[in-house]
């Protein structure tokens, strides 16, 4: 009797363990083709590409342990799958969902097609906590505001059945396929080496990283997690984001793991909220698929944003003399992530006091951060933006001198990334404009030669934002 035979095609489910799809697929078939497809049309981030590579590198090694490997390919994917289905005898097709709009269009186009060759295909969430249509409320529609779609969710999950599965007894395929490329032959760390390299050097990427992370942060800041996560000074969030953006953990083994450690409910139960968050991105993305294009709230379609090509590009290298917001561009482009509590106030100095389209600025996250997200970067710009679904108000203009005192109080974060601002007095830390011509002298320090001057006032531009805001609240 001939082999039966499945392809799990990867995507954004770079595991061998809790891997619905796979698991499900290696109870049909006697042997499984794992495939990754590089669709150079779909727009992945410089630093992004860079994380993609070392992963697929990992699940590459994973599967030579298990004497396989992962068959890579470049192009369309539907002409992948028609070419590899023609030459192999397969009976079996499996992936994870994804949720923005044009993966949904491809994915069903897919099924349809494999479904018409009697191919069996079928799909899971190995992606989110809960798929956007398990949440409704209870009349049966999405909900639009975060505290009620969490509160539903967590009740869902706690009585979910929640089983992980292993990869062990997984048969993976060993033969040659034609077409299949190295992956460094994708060509994704090219353009920009330096960069990408020390990006790199702050991360361990992959599986066994990812569940090694987990572990760490469950020991050693979980309990601190509730006050600790918004002080970018300290170091109290758990880091997992690209691991999760590329599937290298699925966030039920994280609500598992949670869930059964021994640290108090308030903090286990902040962590959770904030995966719930990544959750709720997808349920707007899923229910509002032009977002990424388009505010959810259609009135400020008429927003008077600005087009100022030179704040922008002062923003981006971090050198717009506000050093709150300075240091977090420079921890960006540094380190390919971002403190939370900084990507809002940056978000928000764009936006409100730069009056810059918020669409500009996750552009630019979207190429340099690691965990760069379809779903959770639009939610977060059009949140900070207040063009969002559950936004914060518009009229919330983060003042980033006081956010800087209250969230790094000594200056450790902003000296971290601005070591020209070392030598002066944590009073002027955040802001350096206040010291006088004498006190500048003193500390050897001269506004304007060591770091820039501000690029502008911030209760001046407050001021036009609100105005700017009145007009299309009218
Ligand atoms: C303007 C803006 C843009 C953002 N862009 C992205 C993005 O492209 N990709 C991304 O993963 N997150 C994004 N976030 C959300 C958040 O900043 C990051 O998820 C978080 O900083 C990642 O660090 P961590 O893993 O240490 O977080 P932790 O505090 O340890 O949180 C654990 C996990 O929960 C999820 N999470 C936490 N906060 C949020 C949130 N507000 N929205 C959605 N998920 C959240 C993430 O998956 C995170 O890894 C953005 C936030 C803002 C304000």
């Amino acid at each position: 009797m001939t082999d039966r035979i499945g392809i799990h095609w990867f995507r954004l489910d770079l595991r061998l363990n809790d891997n619905p799809a796979l698991y499900e697929l290696s109870k049909e078939v006697d042997k499984i083709i794992p495939i990754y497809i590089y669709e150079e049309n779909i727009e992945i981030g410089h630093a992004s590409k860079c994380w993609l590579e070392k992963s697929l590198e990992c699940l590459d090694n994973e599967l030579a342990k298990l004497d396989s490997k992962l068959y890579v390919f470049k192009g369309n994917s539907k002409k992948i799958i028609h070419r590899i289905i023609e030459d192999k005898n397969i009976s079996h097709f499996s992936w994870n969902r994804l949720y923005d709009k044009y993966s949904i269009i491809r994915d069903k186009e897919i099924k349809s097609s494999l479904n018409k060759k009697s191919i069996v295909c079928n799909t899971f969430n190995g992606y989110l906590l809960s798929e956007p249509w398990e949440v409704k409320n209870k009349s049966g529609n999405f909900f639009k505001v975060f505290t009620p779609f969490w509160k539903t969710n967590f009740e869902i999950l706690i009585n979910k059945k929640l089983s992980l599965s292993s990869s062990s007894k997984y048969n993976f395929y060993k033969k040659n396929i034609n077409s299949v490329l190295k992956i460094k032959e994708l060509q994704l760390n090219m353009p920009k080496k330096e960069w990408m390299n020390r990006i790199l050097s702050y991360w361990d990427i992959g599986e066994n990283a990812a569940k090694l992370k987990l572990k760490k942060f469950i020991n050693n800041k979980l309990f601190n997690y509730s006050t600790g996560r918004d002080r970018p000074d300290s170091d109290f969030t758990s880091k997992i984001s690209p691991h999760l953006h590329y599937g290298e953990i699925s966030p039920l083994r994280i609500f598992n793991e949670v869930m059964k450690s021994n640290i108090d409910e308030n903090n286990k139960k902040k962590y959770l909220s904030e995966i719930g968050w990544r959750d709720f991105s997808y349920n707007l993305l899923f229910n509002y698929p032009a977002m990424t294009e388009f505010p959810i709230q259609s009135k400020f379609k008429k927003f008077p944003w600005l087009r100022d090509k030179k704040n922008l590009h002062t923003w981006k290298l971090g050198k717009t003399g506000i050093p709150i917001v300075d240091a977090g561009m420079k921890e960006l482009y540094e380190m390919g992530w971002m403190h939370n509590r900084v990507r809002m106030i940056v978000g928000s100095f764009l936006t409100k006091n730069l009056l810059i389209h918020w669409k500009e600025g996750e552009r630019w996250f979207f190429d340099t951060l690691v965990d760069a997200d379809i779903g959770s970067n639009s939610a977060g710009w059009q949140w900070i933006a207040g063009s969002g679904a559950d936004a914060s108000p518009y009229f919330r203009i983060f003042n980033p001198i006081l956010q800087g005192k209250k969230f790094d109080p000594k200056g450790q974060y902003v000296k971290k990334f601005l070591p020209s601002l070392d030598k002066i007095p944590e009073k002027f830390i955040h802001s350096p404009w206040e010291m006088t011509d004498g006190e500048q002298e003193r500390y050897n320090f001269i506004l304007g030669r060591d770091y820039p001057k501000p690029i502008i006032d911030l209760n001046e531009t407050r001021k036009r934002a609100l105005a700017a805001f009145k007009k299309i609240s009218e």
